[in-house]
């Protein structure tokens, strides 16, 4: 009886384009944002149809601009003081209501911890399925145009490609760092429309009372810099001194599966399969052989640095530039050339 009435679907058929979910905090957009807006871009070519962009929050304009900047035809933008700060609420009654009207096939959100809440909430409201933390998003060409959206599975052993065939938009949220964006260009021309938010404050069940920022949060999504230690170093008094040389370069510690897992740091810091996927300007490896495990969740770096006492530890074959030797040595060295340069640069900003 259920199987022969989830046949009687009928798959919409006015649905069309690519709507990829802007996340934005106090007007600062998540980089995971312009990743999905790099991806949905090349859905939407693939597709031959438009790329759309949501962003919700107030005074944002400037986040509208950027959406498309990096690649989005028509932005929708919610400006309205009620989404100032993010709740489940009225972010999803606004974006329910922008996908009933702009109708998209597909819907992309970034797995950031807001990204996650809202995507259930809307999907839930529009009733459609929804693959949670994608590490993988293509797309079918036409005629079925089916969104293929992969993430890991069976305690990570697998990888699923789900579908949802029957509902329309077919919605996925994917992983920060998977995507690349494209490059920002300013020039690009796209279309803004402006949204009416119809929630009022009196129909919002929560309100934000305080926001206290966790003074000990982990951002390896957005850090510049991320130098990162595996069992190599030796335990958790070796993580001191790559915190200090993270501190030094303006970034963050990341580690690898078998650190956290020791307790030399914590599980937020885990890069790799089961971590995050990371996509820095600058990775320091240090003391991490270079399992397929963690280089999926580096490898998009820009520029990887590799310290390892093992010349043929598989870490080298990904790394910029290798440096071979004990990281006790190595770290303390570059945490002195890091201060001597700050240092340096503490006297040219006093001489003016
Ligand atoms: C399903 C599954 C999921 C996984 N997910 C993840 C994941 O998300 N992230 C992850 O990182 N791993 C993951 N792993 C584990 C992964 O397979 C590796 O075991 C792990 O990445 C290795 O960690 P490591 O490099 O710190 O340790 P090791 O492999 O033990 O390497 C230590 C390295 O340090 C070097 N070294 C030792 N002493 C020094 C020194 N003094 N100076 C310089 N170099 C030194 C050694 O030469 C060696 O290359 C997963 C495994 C499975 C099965």
């Amino acid at each position: 009886m259920a199987k022969g009435k989830a046949q009687e679907v009928q798959v919409p058929t006015d649905h069309e384009g690519v709507l990829i979910i802007v996340e934005q905090h106090g007007g600062q957009a998540k980089s995971v944002s312009w990743q999905l807006l790099g991806q949905g871009r090349r859905i939407a070519d693939k597709l031959g149809t438009r790329l759309m962009a949501l962003v919700m929050g107030h005074q944002v304009e400037e986040v509208a601009q950027e959406a498309i900047a990096y690649g989005a035809d028509v932005v929708y933008l919610a400006d309205d003081p009620v989404l100032e700060q993010y709740r489940t609420q009225p972010y999803a009654h606004t974006a329910v209501e922008v996908i009933r009207e702009a109708k998209p096939e597909i819907c992309l959100v970034g797995a950031t911890y807001t990204g996650r809440d809202l995507a259930g909430a809307i999907a839930t409201l529009v009733e459609t399925g929804l693959t949670a933390d994608c590490t993988q998003i293509d797309v079918e060409p036409p005629p079925s145009r089916l969104l293929l959206a992969s993430r890991p599975a069976m305690g990570e052993k697998l990888m699923a490609t789900i579908l949802c065939k029957q509902r329309r938009p077919q919605m996925a949220t994917a992983r920060p760092g998977v995507f690349e964006a494209l490059p920002k260009d300013p020039s690009r021309q796209g279309e803004l429309v402006r949204v009416p938010v119809t929630i009022r404050e009196e129909e919002i069940a929560a309100r934000v009372l305080e926001f206290i920022r966790d003074p000990n949060r982990v951002n390896l999504e957005d850090a510049p810099v991320i130098v990162a230690g595996g069992m190599g170093m030796g335990g958790p008094e070796g993580f001191e001194m790559l915190r200090e040389l993270a501190r030094l370069l303006g970034g963050e510690v990341g580690a690898t599966r078998p650190a956290v897992d020791a307790g030399w740091i914590d599980r937020a810091h885990q890069i790799g399969q089961t971590g995050q996927t990371v996509r820095p300007k600058l990775y320091i490896a240090c003391g991490i052989s270079g399992a397929v495990q963690h280089v999926v969740g580096m490898e998009g770096s820009q520029v990887i640095v590799a310290i390892n006492q093992d010349p043929d530890a598989p870490i080298f074959q990904v790394a910029d530039y290798r440096i071979v030797g004990d990281v006790h040595q190595i770290v303390p060295a570059l945490i002195e050339e890091a201060r001597r340069r700050a240092l340096v640069g503490e006297e040219a900003v006093a001489r003016g």
